[in-house]
């Protein structure tokens, strides 16, 4: 199938592409790197009367490092990012190296993929586990959205429709905290079926001083495992507190069932990554995250 018509802005900046956005509002679409997007537009899954192409705004493409925040600008592709944080930011890397294969990851953005918001992706959860946040830009100004606040249900977000993403940002670990990243899919490059990312970090007793567990592929929304981070802070860590955690965490979510895996098989297999990424958490604990 081909898209139907519709109307075609090239910006050249982020102040052009809000421009547009404001005289069409609902009607218009971002185009990023269209690896999500152009198929929908071809099964006809969408049907913006308006794409607004960001491809030509240079003011986008940047990635910077300041205060602990890794801030990346939309146009900054997957394959970039996936190599610049591969000597920094390991877990980042980690989980973009999963995400579909290295032909989508040179054209698609991870900011388009945090955007389209598909509960399945990588970098959404990941932006939620590292409590990370995007700045949404309208002619109105700017306004930073939480990731946990930007997730709404499958391909939903709290974006208004006059806004476009600018830049995400993800907080880094902390020095010495370690890191594990998991997921089962049918096949290397598939969308996860269940995955999960954690982080550990301990203090001068050896005792854990912050959790973060994120699930995506087992619901609405990528989701935080707070229920078994909560187990964990004070603690020594055993492993059986971070059985127990993983199992907590997992028993709180509630996948859907489908064609692919049954809701009951997501929860368990969820809670089996859970365990396997604090486990590889705490053995990289001390090391650089
Ligand atoms: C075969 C295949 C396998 C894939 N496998 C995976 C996978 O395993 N894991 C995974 O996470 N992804 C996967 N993807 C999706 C891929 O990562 C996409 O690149 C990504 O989801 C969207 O990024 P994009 O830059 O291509 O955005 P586009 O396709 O251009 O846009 C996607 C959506 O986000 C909106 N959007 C884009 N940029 C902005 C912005 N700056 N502000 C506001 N809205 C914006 C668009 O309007 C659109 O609604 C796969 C894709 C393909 C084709």
């Amino acid at each position: 199938m081909k898209p139907a018509p519709f109307e075609y802005h090239a910006a050249l900046s982020a102040a052009e592409a809000v421009e547009v956005l404001a005289r069409h509002g609902d009607a218009a679409k971002v185009l990023a790197g269209g690896q999500s997007l152009v198929p929908m537009l071809n099964f006809r899954l969408a049907r913006p009367g308006v794409l607004v192409d960001i491809n030509g705004a240079a003011d986008l493409d940047y990635l910077r490092e300041a205060d602990g925040v890794l801030a990346v600008g939309a146009l900054v592709r997957q394959r970039k990012l996936e190599r610049w944080v591969a000597d920094r930011v390991p877990l980042i890397a980690e989980a973009l190296r999963l995400v579909g294969h290295v032909a989508i990851r040179n054209r698609g953005t991870a900011v388009g993929n945090l955007a389209h918001g598909d509960p399945a992706s990588e970098l959404p959860a990941l932006l939620l586990c590292l409590d990370g946040a995007v700045v949404a830009r309208s002619v109105g100004g700017e306004r930073l959205i939480a990731a946990a606040e930007l997730y709404l249900a499958p391909l939903t977000t709290s974006l208004a429709g006059d806004e476009i993403v600018t830049e995400a940002r993800f907080t880094l670990p902390p020095a010495g905290a370690g890191w594990g990243f998991a997921e089962v899919a049918r096949r290397h490059g598939d969308f996860a079926l269940a995955g999960c990312a954690a982080l550990l970090w301990r203090d001068g007793e050896g005792r854990i001083a912050g959790a973060r567990i994120g699930f995506f592929g087992v619901g609405s929304t990528p989701v935080r495992g707070s229920a078994g981070e909560g187990l964990l802070l004070g603690l020594e860590p055993t492993p059986a507190r971070l059985r127990e955690a993983a199992q907590a965490a997992a028993a709180a979510l509630s996948p859907d069932g489908d064609l692919h895996a049954t809701a009951d098989y997501r929860r368990r297999v969820a809670g089996v990554l859970a365990e396997r990424t604090l486990i590889a958490a705490l053995e990289r604990c001390g090391s650089r995250p």
